[in-house]
């Protein structure tokens, strides 16, 4: 599946690429992005291939969200080990840290991009598209799934009683508590975005998030109410009612014993670099 993706890929690439030499480093221009890195620390071949793989991504997700750009997104290829994001470029461009898979954890180019596309000052919305993008035309193998489905991970934490309610993760940080608590926030909110998807359509969706910059509060009880015209009551029981006819698996009760004793992190990373 994932060859004939691959091999899809570059045959329907037929984008013509621009190398462009500015001074502190080099350029890739291709359809979708501009790729701004420094040749001391990644060779042309590595961002070209890298570029194809995005460039495929990219169009993918275009079409889904009905999107239309003009200029290509600036992607500021960084190494080391940080933390993508789009937040330094008031999410107009994006921060990409490294092209190469590092310990088996791919870079989130999908989930980047979802956020210049499509953005909310609400979290779950947020977070919640991101993740859910980045599943369905990117990797699983990067943060926050760790190569777990959205729906593995709605099955392990089921079965481990770690669901939190969607009002008490808008309005909780993220960043706090134990290290799986931030994976935790960002699956329920892309499986619970994946659900509203497949209930709404991309369309209403994304009018939501568009609703969001717009209007406040920004609550979900409010976005559910004005756009769907549903409390989020029943929308948040009937994700879960629909979660739970999903069968469990091998690795969803792995990962439910990892979230049982409290081992989340040491159980990814064996998965991530067990070939
Ligand atoms: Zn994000």
């Amino acid at each position: 599946m994932k060859t004939l993706r691959r091999c899809a890929g570059i045959l329907g690439w037929a984008v013509s690429l621009l190398w462009v030499s500015v001074s502190g480093g080099e350029e890739l221009v291709s359809g979708c992005y501009r790729f701004i890195y420094d040749p001391m620390e990644f060779s042309q071949w590595e961002v070209e291939e890298f570029s194809r793989e995005a460039e495929e991504r990219c169009e993918k997700l275009k079409l889904f969200l009905h999107v239309a750009t003009k200029e290509p997104i600036d992607v500021y290829v960084r190494s080391g080990q940080g933390v993508s994001t789009t937040v330094p470029h008031k999410n107009k461009a994006m921060d990409l840290f490294f092209l190469k898979p590092i310990r088996g954890v791919e870079a989130p180019i999908v989930h980047e991009t979802a956020h210049i596309f499509l953005d909310s000052p609400n979290p779950v919305l947020r977070e919640g598209l991101a993740t859910a993008m980045e599943e369905r035309f990117g990797t699983l193998w990067t943060h926050p799934t760790y190569g777990l489905s959205l729906v593995e991970w709605m099955k392990g934490l089921e079965c481990a009683e770690k669901i939190v309610g969607l009002a008490q993760l808008e309005k909780t940080d993220w960043r706090e508590g134990a290290w799986e608590a931030n994976p935790i926030a960002y699956v329920l909110s892309g499986s619970f975005v994946a659900f509203l998807l497949e209930r709404y359509g991309p369309e209403e969706v994304g009018k939501a998030l568009k609703w969001t910059q717009r209007f406040r509060p920004t609550n979900l009880e409010r976005v559910c109410e004005v756009r769907f015209n549903r409390p989020l009551k029943d929308l948040e029981r009937e994700w879960l009612e629909t979660m739970k006819s999903e069968p469990m698996n091998p690795s969803a009760r792995e990962l439910c014993q990892a979230l049982k004793a409290g081992k989340v992190r040491e159980f990814l990373q064996k998965r991530l670099t067990t070939p």
